[in-house]
């Protein structure tokens, strides 16, 4: 069967498959500053990497796949005008841009999650010359690196 993008992830712990039924994001939040330390992994104690913070905070993979998904990634990362207003006392701290917008591409991006770990061997081998930051997240592009490498 021909291998079907973002329904497996790879566990930032444990290094096992993840899929949308046994597969969580975690976070920290706290209540005036955005989320930050993104994680995906199985939905276990032992695969959790803030089991003991009370900032953590988390939510089914599911939840954030595919057109509704997307909606809800932006509004993690920047709540509406009136939660901010209300909720935050006018304070939001922006969480983590770069460590957010690596969780977008390795939930909505086709290929994105089976292409990064060979952005290194690919890009030390060639793959990426005259490539750019739009292009090296691309699905058509990612396709290629893991269809080059990937086992
Ligand atoms: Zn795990």
């Amino acid at each position: 069967m021909a291998h079907m993008p973002l329904t497996e992830w790879r566990c930032d712990k444990c290094g096992g498959a993840v899929d949308a039924h046994n597969g969580w994001v975690e976070w920290e939040s706290g209540s005036v500053f955005g989320p930050r330390n993104f994680h995906i992994v199985h939905n276990s104690r032992a695969c959790s990497f803030h089991d003991s913070s009370p900032l953590r905070k988390d939510c089914h993979i599911r939840d954030f796949l595919g057109v509704e998904g997307a909606h809800n990634l932006q509004a993690l990362v920047q709540p509406p005008s009136f939660f901010v207003d209300n909720f935050a006392g006018g304070k939001w701290q922006q969480p983590d841009l770069r460590e957010f917008y690596e969780l977008c591409r390795r939930l909505q991006v086709p290929y994105y999650e089976e292409a990064r770990p060979y952005f290194n061997v690919a890009y030390s081998q060639g793959e990426m010359d005259g490539a750019n930051e739009t292009t090296i997240s691309s699905p058509d592009f990612c396709k290629r690196i893991y269809d080059i490498y990937g086992e």
